[in-house]
């Protein structure tokens, strides 16, 4: 779950990280405007969109009436698609320097790392590609403590003035203690800026948690929380057009193997897991045609504890409504007999050797 620019920032204050003074305000708060002394200001938008500068969410504003003409113009756009329905004004920042300052989880070592960069502001992708020499990348072993003086040992590395370490450094520091007490699996602050005085302020915030960490937080404080779908299995959604359901993480990921082996490319990973019932089948095939790019349904279920015939029924009442689109069923184990009736009732070919049905499936793509 992502958290809002402000709602990382108050966080990011309740730990000690400097942050620009400022409020948030939504489209019924308008006159809270009016008895506030304005100076120069950034007005920013709460939308999570990438470069949501360059899109035009992030403005300024010197006086009273700039700041209600841009917070109205904010407010009847939308900044790539997505809806203002929040609005920061911030003090504005006598800008020296934009340093990026990161924490992410690296799955290739399987560890937290802490990224830093001179080269702030801007697309950290972008100095990635052209200047990765730029990006200081430290690993931290997860049961050991981070402590300061490997935040100064970064800066040190980073190349950053030595007058700095110490006041970067407790960011960092900082930031990675919120990384790890709120199981985040990024922070991100880009710009770290460093102001004409010297001072040191975190102008940008990304805060995402993990969500499978919230039984260990109160995360429903957030305006995120309870947005997303939740689904009664496990989807991904890929680029391709085959749609992929199995039974089972391992056999689901068999089952793409073998339509990519003949030619195909899946739109998603559906494992329905163990036991589904002829409705949950029902919920994850309608999941999978939701997609408009979906032309062919790859179905491969392995009976265990999920019944064939509790499968086939679920298939057979989505099946209907999509003529267009070409199914592939291969089904095996407990109620098999029942299931293969079931679909064979209905017009529905199925095999028992999954390379045949993937095989055949291709085939009626081409
Ligand atoms: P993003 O586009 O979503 O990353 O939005 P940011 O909050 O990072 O703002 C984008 C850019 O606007 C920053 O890199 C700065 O160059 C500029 N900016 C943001 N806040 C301030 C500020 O307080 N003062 C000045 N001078 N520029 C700012
Ligand atoms: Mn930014």
């Amino acid at each position: 779950m992502k958290l809002h620019e402000y709602e990382a920032k108050n966080i990011f204050k309740e730990y000690g990280i400097p942050t620009p003074e400022g409020f948030v305000i939504s489209k019924e708060e308008l006159s809270k405007i009016d008895d506030i002394d304005v100076k120069s200001v950034v007005v920013k938008a709460q939308v999570f969109v990438g470069g949501r500068g360059k899109a035009g969410g992030i403005l300024f504003a010197d006086n009273k009436e700039e700041l209600k003409e841009k917070i109205n113009e904010l407010f009847s756009k939308e900044i790539k698609g997505e809806k203002v329905e929040k609005i920061l004004i911030e003090e504005k920042l006598p800008i020296k320097k934009e340093y990026y300052l990161g924490v992410v989880i690296d799955r290739n070592e399987k560890k937290p790392a802490i990224m830093f960069s001179t080269e702030g502001g801007v697309d950290i992708e972008e100095v990635a590609k052209r200047n990765p020499e730029k990006i200081v990348k430290y690993h931290i072993e997860p049961r050991k403590e981070f402590l300061p003086y490997s935040a100064r040992w970064i800066l040190k590395h980073a190349g950053i003035p030595s007058k700095e370490i110490p006041v970067v450094a407790d960011v960092m520091y900082k930031l990675y203690k919120i990384f790890k007490d709120m199981d985040a699996v990024l922070t991100e602050i880009n710009p770290l800026v460093i102001t004409e005085d010297g001072k040191v302020y975190a102008a940008d915030a990304v805060l995402n948690v993990d969500d499978d960490a919230y039984y260990r937080h109160d995360y429903s404080k957030f305006e995120e929380f309870g947005k997303k779908e939740k689904l009664e299995f496990a989807y991904v959604e890929l680029d391709g057009d085959i749609g992929v359901i199995g039974n089972g993480a391992g056999l689901t990921l068999a089952s793409m193997d073998i339509i990519k082996e003949f030619g195909g490319n899946p739109s998603c990973f559906l494992d329905i897991g163990g036991g589904a019932s002829a409705e949950i089948v029902k919920k994850a095939l309608k999941k999978v045609l939701e997609n408009p790019k979906v032309r062919g349904v790859f179905i491969n279920i392995l009976g265990g504890i999920t019944r064939c015939d509790e499968v086939a029924r679920g298939i057979v009442e989505i099946l209907k409504e999509h003529p267009n689109v070409k199914f592939a069923v291969r089904m095996m184990g407990t109620n098999e007999e029942e299931g293969r009736k079931i679909l064979e009732e209905n017009g529905i070919p199925y095999e028992t050797s999954m390379e045949e049905a993937a095989r055949k499936l291709m085939e009626s793509l081409a």
